[in-house]
């Protein structure tokens, strides 16, 4: 109960009263179905509970706190106009049910976003149905599977992708029932044309890409490939979680893609991160539109509905209709940002992944397989610090905890060894980057004992990672248990 000095005993009787006239609840449950006890929870005045809680929000970390410059998720900055429209009762207390004449504001905004997002990526039609780029691979691929059945073409069972390729892609493919081919990329660190040529048969259903790669490097041979994939009567599919690097520059729909998602919560600006939540949406060429999720968004005159009459549709992908405050937020973005603004935001991303770059290869302690050019984000090795002093990737990353740094991604993409990815994004000032290239120059030359055991500052020490994954506690009841013995 809430507790406090300047409250008189008469006033707090008065309240009990009235409390007891007014609120006390009939219960409508069972004896035998209600408390004998009271709830053993803690007696706490108001100052304390908000205490504890914004202590606890002080404990994490995130694009408010400072550079998060994980590669491939675009941790960019969230316009807080995003987060506040999103929030308003308009969109917030609509009902997925509700008479579509009751909901115009909120389909017109999807079908505008659509409208935007095939103007963007160059493709056709769109779909805002899945919940995220995962979910959006999967989609494609069961587009991939009605477009060739529809063909009668029943032996098309493989999937190729690269071995730069997202896990989410080899993942998404299995799910979908199909077999996985992975090909070697080329000493640049790009599609093996040869190879791809060679490995393309009457059984591909479809080519996965992501262009830029995941290492950053752009897939500049894209004209041959999609010509090649085409010509073996297979699809091409682009991954667009890189598509904050080509913004207003190039689209994958002019480079002969097929298919494409976005990452909405990445490149259009979303807060993310601890799973959710995402939207992956789907752009196809004109040959697909009929295979696309139901129901679709339909204009006629000024007014918009929900058409379901697509035969040939792989069907309902999400409950509703997609994460609306995702789509929200990404086409609030869109409009701040503007067409010019788009291309500005991928200029400067990429100067600014490129600058890192070249001051951190330029020092000699970090190495860059590949080609020099990158787009968006790069991958540099610690392979040579790792064999002079034992420090690996992963204890740079813990490391830069002391200093108060987000790490970069580590360990992906597989091929290079000992791999921090690094993407600053467009959000990030020079002073924040020139921070953080010296801070890692630093951490580069300390005395690897000091590293091996770091992080120091944080409030949970080093963990065991692989305990993390090979013996997961989910449960609180588990956790209790443990707590105990
Ligand atoms: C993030 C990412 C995905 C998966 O997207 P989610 O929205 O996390 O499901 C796929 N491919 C690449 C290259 C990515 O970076």
């Amino acid at each position: 109960m809430y507790r406090s000095a300047v409250w008189d005993e008469p006033l707090l009787k008065e309240l009990e009263e009235i409390k007891k006239a007014h609120y006390t609840p009939q219960s409508v449950l069972p004896d035998s179905l209600q408390r004998k006890t009271p709830l053993n929870i803690p007696d706490l005045d108001e100052t304390q509970v908000m205490r504890h809680f914004f202590h606890l929000s002080q404990m994490n970390y995130g694009i408010e706190s400072g550079i998060y410059p994980l590669g491939s998720c675009t941790m960019k900055y969230n316009p807080k106009i995003c987060e506040e429209i999103s929030h308003w009762e308009q969109f917030i207390l609509l009902h997925p049910y509700q008479d579509e004449s009751t909901t115009q504001g909120t389909l017109r905004m999807m079908h505008e976003l659509e409208q935007m997002l095939c103007e963007i990526t160059g493709m056709d039609h769109f779909t805002l149905q899945p919940a995220a780029g995962a979910q959006g691979e999967f989609t494609g691929l069961l587009l991939t599977r009605a477009y060739h059945e529809s063909n009668k073409d029943f032996n098309r069972d493989e999937i190729i992708l690269p071995d730069t390729s997202h896990g989410t892609n080899p993942a998404s493919a299995a799910m979908a029932g199909y077999k996985v081919i992975e090909i070697p990329s080329t000493k640049d660190g790009t599609i093996d044309v040869g190879i791809l040529e060679k490995v393309l048969s009457e059984k591909t259903a479809c080519f996965m890409l992501t262009n830029p790669n995941t290492l950053g490097i752009f897939e500049s041979e894209i004209d041959d490939i999609a010509r090649l994939v085409h010509k073996a009567g297979a699809l091409l599919y682009y991954d667009g979680a890189n598509m904050n690097a080509i913004m207003g520059k190039a689209r994958p729909g002019d480079m002969g893609f097929d298919i494409v998602h976005l990452n909405l919560h990445k490149t259009f600006s979303t807060p993310h991160g601890g799973g959710g939540p995402g939207s992956g949406p789907v752009g196809v060429k004109e040959k697909l539109k009929r295979f696309l999720p139901v129901p679709r968004i339909m204009k006629k005159d000024d007014s918009y509905y929900f058409d379901y009459d697509y035969p040939d549709s792989i069907g309902k992908i999400k409950a509703a209709y997609g994460n609306i405050s995702v789509i929200l937020k990404a086409y609030i973005y869109i409009l701040l940002m503007g067409g010019n603004g788009l291309k500005e935001a991928s200029e400067i991303a990429v100067l600014n992944a490129n600058y890192m770059k070249k001051k951190l290869v330029d020092s000699k302690l970090f190495e860059l397989p590949y080609k020099m050019l990158r787009k968006h984000e790069f991958v540099i090795s610690c392979e040579r610090l790792f064999s002079n002093k034992g420090i690996r990737a992963l204890d740079i990353g813990k490391r830069l905890l002391d200093y108060g740094l987000h790490p970069p991604t580590v360990y992906f993409p597989l091929i290079v060894k000992e791999a921090l990815m690094i993407e600053p994004t467009e959000s990030e000032s020079k002073k924040t980057l020139d921070f953080y290239i010296d801070t890692l120059l630093k951490i580069a030359q300390e005395d690897p004992t000091i590293i091996k055991s770091a992080p120091y500052n944080t409030v949970v020490r080093r963990i065991d990672e692989i305990g993390a994954v090979k013996n997961p506690i989910l449960t609180w009841k588990t956790l209790e248990k443990i707590g105990k013995s």
